[in-house]
């Protein structure tokens, strides 16, 4: 069985869920209500069986029998309120489910007591039993085996009290066994089908509660996923800068910007010397280090504003808007110094480590990205041409 019809799954007989904890999850989501119905139910069960000492009275004056129809009246009723409190306060469905059987049988029992004290208005207390057993059913909430223990006992209680102070013929004690079966099928029919009816509300509500959670963990598994993915293609996973095609939308940004605003924007193609014998002496795993390290360095001396990128292999790109090519000049070298200075090469012996920074300087006409790229571009390899560890800047910013 799936675990969906497990949920939906109740006993014919009782109603109730037949997976215990299901049950048991349940009940403890009533036991308040429960509680707090149990005791307003017998305060007024109590109250309507108090009443009766009236038409006793009516019916056998200031007897014997009256007073011990009375007084077993009274003990009833103060029982009743006595347990009603109780069961308001400690009336927990799950916990103290026969707790609550014990007013039934009090109840029960004073009924039964009648009939021999008063057996003259026998048609009278036969509705009563008939009119008890519904009330059994329906007053007493979300109990069916309690209450249908409860009314058991009263049916076969009275009909044996009848038939043993009585002396009614078996025709009229077939009609009274008659009618009170009736009133059982009735009020545990109506009681199963609303035991039936609030568990499945139960178990919906469950499942919607259930579908909600999933909904929701779902969303966060996804956002973490797209959070992730987005990570991915906007770092460079080795040195954590800007992957390259987030650099250039960034850096676009930037530029359109500058352009509109008639601010000055500059350009930095950054590649480190003579990598590939680094990598040759000193092993990959160090050479990425090195290269980690000179990211640190590049992004540590530049201003928030500024843009920084990984463009590939031991190459950075830097975009600075409102920057002027003298400014620039000053950035980039400063930048070389730091490279050249860089501590983590300490323990690498001789190892001159340097950068060729090539500088290219948008002016105000001039929007376009990859033109200022090939340009800084241009300037790299003269640069590198040149003998390394310089800065070079096109001629008058061109
Ligand atoms: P040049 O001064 O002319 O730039 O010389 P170079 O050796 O730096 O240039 P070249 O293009 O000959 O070699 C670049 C080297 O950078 C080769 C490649 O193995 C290395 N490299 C590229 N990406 C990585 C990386 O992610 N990690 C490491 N350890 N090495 C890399
Ligand atoms: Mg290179
Ligand atoms: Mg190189």
């Amino acid at each position: 069985m799936s675990s969906a019809q497990k949920q939906f799954d109740l006993h014919w007989l009782t109603g109730q869920f037949r997976d215990p904890d299901k049950e048991s999850d349940y009940r403890s989501s009533i036991k308040t209500r429960v509680r707090h119905e149990s005791r307003l139910a017998w305060v007024l069960i109590a109250i309507v069986f108090g009443m009766f000492t009236i038409t006793d009275y009516s019916l056998l004056g200031l007897t014997g029998e009256y007073y011990l129809l009375a007084s077993m009246r009274a003990v009833v009723v103060s029982l009743c309120l006595v347990l009603a409190l109780v069961l308001g306060r400690r009336g927990d469905y799950n916990r103290n489910r026969w707790l609550h059987l014990l007013p039934l049988l009090i109840v029960a029992t004073g009924i039964l007591l009648i009939v021999p004290l008063r057996p003259e208005s026998l048609s009278s207390q036969v509705t009563a039993a008939a009119v008890a057993v519904l009330a059994f059913f329906l007053l007493i909430p979300n109990l069916l085996t309690v209450a249908a223990l409860g009314c058991l006992y009263l049916s076969v209680g009275f009909i044996a009290a009848v038939m043993l102070f009585t002396g009614l013929s078996p025709a009229e004690i077939v009609r009274i066994v008659l009618l009170l079966i009736m009133a059982n099928i009735v009020g545990y029919c109506a009681l199963l089908r609303l035991e039936f009816l609030q568990r499945k509300q139960f178990a919906l509500l469950h499942e919607e509660r259930q579908q909600n959670r999933d909904l929701v963990a779902e969303i966060a598994h996804r956002k973490s996923l797209e959070a992730q993915l987005r990570m991915v293609a906007e770092r460079d996973a080795l040195t954590g800068l800007d992957s390259r095609s987030y650099f250039m939308k960034r850096a676009e940004g930037l530029l359109q910007r500058s352009c509109s605003e008639k601010t000055p924007f500059c350009l930095f193609m950054i590649d480190v010397d003579h990598f590939k014998s680094i990598n040759d002496t000193w092993g990959h795993t160090r050479g990425d280090l090195i290269l980690t390290k000179i990211a640190e360095v590049c992004a540590q001396s530049l201003r928030p504003t500024d843009v920084i990128g990984r463009f590939g292999g031991e190459e950075f790109i830097v975009g600075l808007p409102q920057t002027s090519p003298a400014d620039a000049q000053v950035i980039a070298e400063r930048l070389k110094m730091k490279v050249a200075e860089l501590p983590e090469k300490e323990d690498m012996g001789d190892l001159n480590l340097s950068v060729t920074v090539g500088i290219a300087v948008a002016h105000d006409d001039d929007v376009d990205l990859e033109a200022l790229i090939t340009r800084a571009d241009k300037m790299l390899y003269a640069g590198k041409r040149e003998g390394r560890n310089r800065v070079i800047m096109c001629e008058q910013g061109r």
